[in-house]
């Protein structure tokens, strides 16, 4: 968790904002901040919330062009498909 810099919330904050709040791959939408979910159970809220994935798998290098918003199912796919670096256990602090 420490690889992640102080100030990653808001740069995921503002690549989240970016993507209007949908799947670069997918394009379903996510939630945003402050939306409802109390009628969602865990897991279907899980499937719909938006993180942002490294392009070169670096959680320091915060460069624009480096990351990308992705749902939680398209970046647990990206992460399986190929040779990580972060555990999948670890996905929850890339939001
Ligand atoms: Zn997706
Ligand atoms: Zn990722």
């Amino acid at each position: 968790m420490s690889r992640y810099s102080k100030d990653w919330q808001q740069i995921a904050l503002t690549i989240k904002d970016q993507a209007g709040w949908r799947c670069s791959k997918c394009r379903c939408q996510c939630l945003r901040p402050g939306d409802p979910t109390k009628h969602l159970t865990k897991s279907e809220r899980t499937k719909i919330t938006l993180t942002v994935h490294h392009h070169n798998r670096m959680p320091e290098d915060n460069r624009p062009e480096n990351l990308i918003a992705l749902c939680t199912s398209c970046h647990l796919s990206y992460h399986n498909r190929k040779q990580s670096n972060i555990p999948p256990g670890q996905l929850s602090f890339d939001f």
